[in-house]
């Protein structure tokens, strides 16, 4: 662990993996003690409602450069779309969700949905059993 967190402190890019470490460090564990709900029920709800304000405060910077005319801050925006993936890899280790073998799947997912090229007919004609078998593999 100790060598983990020296090889990020002097890294400038993080794997999914040691991002979801380090992200582990600042993430904040809420009980309740209400015990009819599921214990991760609160912790699914700070995370979940966390990516759609993160993902909020990035539509945001787009809403003022149309709306306003103010320039897009791409530090900002790398900002924002690191902010949505804290809240994802986070709600991923708190559910036990293997995030790499999920992306992986989401690809396999759309071979199927879209064998060649993406094309508007396939997106709507879609086979929801063949996609289905791709994502529980
Ligand atoms: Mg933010």
């Amino acid at each position: 662990m100790e060598y983990q967190n020296e090889m990020m402190a002097s890294a400038t890019k993080l794997t999914v993996s040691q991002f979801t470490q380090a992200a582990a460090r600042t993430c904040a564990t809420i009980y309740l003690d209400n015990q009819a709900h599921d214990p991760n029920i609160v912790d699914n709800l700070h995370m979940t409602t966390g990516m759609v304000t993160e993902v909020g405060e990035l539509v945001d910077v787009f809403k003022k450069n149309l709306a306003y005319g103010k320039p897009i801050d791409w530090v900002n925006v790398e900002e924002e779309v690191a902010d949505v993936m804290w809240y994802l890899v986070n709600f991923c280790r708190i559910n036990h969700i293997n995030l790499e073998k999920a992306l992986y799947n989401n690809i396999q997912k759309l071979k199927v949905r879209f064998p060649d090229k993406f094309t508007g007919e396939a997106a709507i004609n879609r086979d929801t059993t063949k996609e289905r078998v791709e994502l529980e593999k």
